[in-house]
C-alpha cells in the first residue's frame, strides 16, 4: 500500500507567495511514490491568503484548510494541524519555500530505514539578516546547554514525524508549546538531514523581534530551570562574599559602612536563594499542571496475548 505522508503548513499573512508555494508542492508530490495531503492552517491572516488557498483547492484534490479564528501564533497553528493530520507520517514546514521540499525525499528514506523523527539542520541561512542568524545561533546553543533534553542545534520545525510520535504528541496541551522542544521531548528514534535553508520566495518574516523573544522565552521556561537555579547560585555566592568580607572588616578596622555593605550582601543573597527556591516549587507545579506523560513507552515484549490486552 502507498503511504501517506501528510505536509502540514502554518500560513500568516502569505498571500504573496502561497499560490506558488501551492504550485511547487504540488509538482513536487506529483513526482513522488507516496501520496501527499497538504494541510494548511491559517493562523488569522487579515489578506486574502485563505481565499487564495480555497481557490487552489479547486483546482488540486489533496489540499486540507483550518482556520483560526484569530492569530494565535506559529505554535500552536503546527499543534492544530498536527491534530488533523491523516499521514503515516507528517512533516511540517514553512508555507514560504524557505524549506526546500526537495528534502523531503530524503526525510522519507531515513524514516522508511527506521527514523521515527527527521529533522531538518540548518547548513547556511540565505537571506537573514545577520542579527537573526547570530541570535538564533546563540539562542540554540544557550537552550541546548541549559535544556534538561537534548534540543537539536540548527533546526526550526521543519521535520518529519512517524505516526507514533504524532501521537504522543497529540495528548500534549499546553498553552505554551514549544513543539521542537517536545519532539525531542517525546523520544524514540531521531536523526537529522543537513540542508541549505533558502530565502523566502515572497513576503516579509512574520516573525518580528517580539515574536522571536516570546519563542526563545517558551522554549526556555518549558524546558529549563536553569534560570532559578542561577538565582540561588547567585544568592550563595553573595552570601559567601558576605561572610568572608565581616570578619576580614573586623579584623582591618570595623566601620558602619563596612558592616552595612557586609550585611546588606547578606541579606541580598539570602532573599536571592529565597526567591530561587520559591521558583523552583512554582516550576515544578507548573510542570505538574503540563499534565506531560511521566515516561513514553516505544514498544514492548515477552507479554503474554492476555496480560497485553489486560494491563497495557
Ligand atoms: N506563521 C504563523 N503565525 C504567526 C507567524 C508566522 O502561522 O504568527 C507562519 C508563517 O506564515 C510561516 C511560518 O509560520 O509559514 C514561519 O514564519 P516566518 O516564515 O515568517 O518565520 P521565519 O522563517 O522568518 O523565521
Ligand atoms: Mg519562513
Amino acid at each position: 500500500m502507498r503511504n501517506l505522508i501528510s505536509i502540514v503548513l502554518p500560513v500568516y499573512n502569505e498571500e504573496a507567495g502561497i499560490v506558488k508555494t501551492i504550485e511547487v508542492l504540488e509538482n513536487f508530490v506529483e513526482k513522488q511514490p507516496q501520496d501527499f495531503e497538504l494541510l494548511f492552517i491559517d493562523d488569522g491572516s487579515t489578506d486574502t491568503s485563505v481565499s487564495l488557498i480555497k481557490s487552489m483547492q479547486q483546482k488540486y484534490r489533496n489540499i486540507k484548510l483550518i482556520e483560526f479564528s484569530r492569530n494565535f501564533g506559529h505554535q500552536l497553528a503546527i499543534s492544530a494541524g498536527i491534530r488533523y493530520t491523516m499521514g503515516d507520517a507528517v512533516v511540517v514546514m514553512d508555507a514560504d519555500l524557505q524549506d526546500p521540499p526537495s528534502v523531503i525525499p530524503e526525510m522519507i528514506r531515513k524514516w522508511k530505514k527506521g527514523a521515527q523523527v527527521v529533522y531538518g539542520k540548518h547548513k547556511s541561512r540565505a537571506g537573514e539578516t545577520w542579527f537573526k542568524k547570530i541570535s538564533a545561533s546563540l539562542f540554540y546553543r544557550f537552550l541546548q546547554k541549559i535544556a534538561n533534553i537534548n534540543i537539536p542545534l540548527d533546526s526550526g520545525d521543519f521535520r518529519l514525524m512517524d505516526r507514533c510520535v504524532i501521537k504522543e504528541l497529540r495528548k500534549m496541551n499546553e498553552t505554551d508549546p514549544f513543539v521542537r522542544g517536545l519532539v525531542s521531548w517525546v523520544g524514540f528514534k531521531q536523526t537529522s538531514v543537513e540542508y541549505e535553508r533558502k530565502e523566502r520566495i515572497a513576503g516579509s518574516s512574520k516573525y518580528p523581534l517580539k515574536k522571536m523573544i516570546s519563542l526563545a522565552l517558551s522554549g526556555i521556561t518549558s524546558f529549563s530551570d536553569f534560570p532559578l537555579k542561577l538565582l540561588v547560585w547567585a544568592g550563595s555566592i553573595s552570601i559567601g562574599f558576605s561572610f568572608v568580607y565581616l570578619p576580614v572588616a573586623l579584623i582591618t578596622g570595623f566601620t558602619t559602612l563596612k558592616f552595612l555593605i557586609g550585611t546588606l550582601f547578606g541579606l541580598i543573597g539570602l532573599s536571592l536563594i529565597g526567591m530561587g527556591l520559591l521558583g523552583i516549587y512554582i516550576y515544578k507545579t507548573f510542570q505538574a499542571s503540563r499534565k506531560r506523560p511521566l515516561y513514553i513507552v516505544s514498544d514492548i515484549s515477552g507479554f503474554s496475548q492476555a496480560s497485553q490486552s489486560q494491563n497495557l
